[in-house]
């Protein structure tokens, strides 16, 4: 859009967009009245819909209590609260709660705990973290060491310290039937493969995002393949981190998505859908062993100061009961099916649609010019941003990242709050087709016929 409020803001580009009013369950309103469908949850953060009752009342009650303690002078109610009810949701054995403001901040934790953990036990040789080829795991030079998007990660790499990539197991570009355990074991011995060629005992943790996010556009593990990685690590000594900041908080239909696959990690890291955008909030769950190993050998070297902020921590525990309460996350899962069946609809309608992926509410659409090779659309389209802005202006806001190396294809998180029902199921489908019939209109259609 076109816009002329001076701002002395800046973030990633010049993008301006409209002054945000208001926002209530599954919309949000610009100053001018104009009303937007929040189709993916922001940067699938606002779970739980935004502006609920419940949840900005148990903040107002904390907030008239106190707002800030410092967690080497107090322990605060709210903290202990929101640890206790996160490990219980956690598998077991992982009983200890780290809070954080963000998903880069739970991941740096990770791996910094997963590395004092190796020195503690005396396997100090151990530094390597092998992460997946595309993946995001955060913007902080050390989680960025770790994210697969080159886009995002080139200007800087003599800045990181190089850590060892596998390739996602993007069956559906391979050509491989993702309901076969083969191909999940053929990409799963990628790893065996990989932490035997940089030799075992330097690996300290494999990093994966159970389902994936914006990197990937919600990739399903093939079957068979999260089990297998976590033999794998188990084999090796090798901590197996589960990046569950988007997946974790329900919207895959299960509170953590590995949980769709029965296996548990050492350490895990959730945080968007975690205080669901009412507060800054992450936590790293860690299992008690790798806890006491640390503590008992002088303690962990990390923390950040807003750590279990009470504020931020009211809200997550307020978070956490409304999922309960609501029943979200199995509307997660019963409104995500119905969401997906209606992308495969646009896709049957459209053949520029190469591909439905995810799980309850964490969904994607790729675009490609060629169903059958999966070739993708020219970049020079910006197919990735060009609906998205038709799709905004028509009042649905969506997410889009470009799927191969982070340079060319396209793809769209169609992520709504999981208090979504069928009826903004249907406006979303209803709005997204005719942002495709006018995204094909204006680029593609014109661009090919031209060559
Ligand atoms: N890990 C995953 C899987 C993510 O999707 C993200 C953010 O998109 C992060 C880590 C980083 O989180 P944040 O942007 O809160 O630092």
């Amino acid at each position: 859009m076109t816009e002329t409020r001076k701002s002395h803001l800046f973030y990633q580009s010049r993008q301006r967009r409209p002054m945000l009013d208001q926002a209530r369950g599954v919309y949000m309103w610009d100053i001018d009245g104009k009303r937007y469908l929040d189709g993916s949850s922001g940067a699938m953060v606002c779970n739980i819909g935004h502006s609920n009752e419940r949840v900005l009342e148990a903040m107002r009650r904390q907030m008239e209590k106190s707002t800030f303690g410092y967690r080497l002078h107090f322990e605060t109610e709210p903290a202990e609260r929101l640890a206790e009810k996160t490990a219980a949701l956690a598998p077991e054995g992982m009983e200890k709660v780290f809070f954080v403001s963000g998903g880069s901040e739970a991941v740096e934790s990770a791996i910094k705990l997963a590395r004092q953990n190796a020195i503690a036990t005396g396997e100090a040789q151990r530094w390597k973290v092998i992460s997946r080829q595309p993946s995001y795991h955060g913007c902080t030079l050390g989680a960025l060491a770790l994210t697969g998007y080159a886009p995002l990660t080139a200007a800087f790499d003599p800045m990181m310290r190089p850590m060892p990539k596998v390739p996602a197991p993007r069956a559906y570009l391979d050509g491989l039937d993702p309901n076969d355990e083969a191909t999940g074991h053929h990409y799963a011995d990628m790893l065996e493969e990989r932490i035997r060629s940089e030799g075992p005992e330097t690996v300290l943790a494999f990093i994966v995002e159970p389902v994936g996010g914006a990197s990937t556009g919600a990739l399903e593990p093939p079957a068979g393949y999260m089990q297998r990685i976590r033999e794998i690590c188990t084999k090796y000594g090798v901590l197996l981190i589960h990046d569950e900041v988007m997946s974790g908080g329900g919207r895959t239909g299960k509170f953590f998505a590995a949980e769709h696959w029965d296996v548990a990690p050492d350490i895990l890291v959730i945080s968007k859908g975690f205080a669901a955008g009412y507060a800054p909030l992450g936590a790293m769950v860690a299992h008690n062993d790798i806890v006491e190993n640390v503590l008992n050998d002088g303690g962990f070297l990390h923390g950040f100061t807003y750590a279990g902020n009470p504020l931020a921590c009211s809200a997550g525990a307020a978070v956490l009961e409304e999922i309960e309460r609501e029943g979200m996350v199995a509307n997660a899962a019963r409104i995500g099916d119905e969401l997906k069946a209606g992308l495969q609809g646009l896709m049957a309608k459209y053949p520029v649609i190469g591909d439905v992926r995810g799980k309850g509410l964490l969904l994607a659409f790729e675009l490609v010019r060629d169903r059958e090779t999966l070739k993708p659309l020219p970049r020079e389209l910006n197919a990735y941003n060009a609906l998205v802005d038709i799709a905004y202006e028509k009042g649905l806001i969506i997410y889009s990242r470009r799927t191969r190396g982070g340079y060319e294809g396209d793809h769209f998180l169609v992520c709504p709050p999981m208090i979504a029902n069928s009826t903004h199921v249907a406006e979303i489908l209803e709005t997204l087709d005719a942002s495709l019939a006018a995204f094909l209109e204006t680029t593609v259609d014109r661009r090919l016929q031209a060559g």
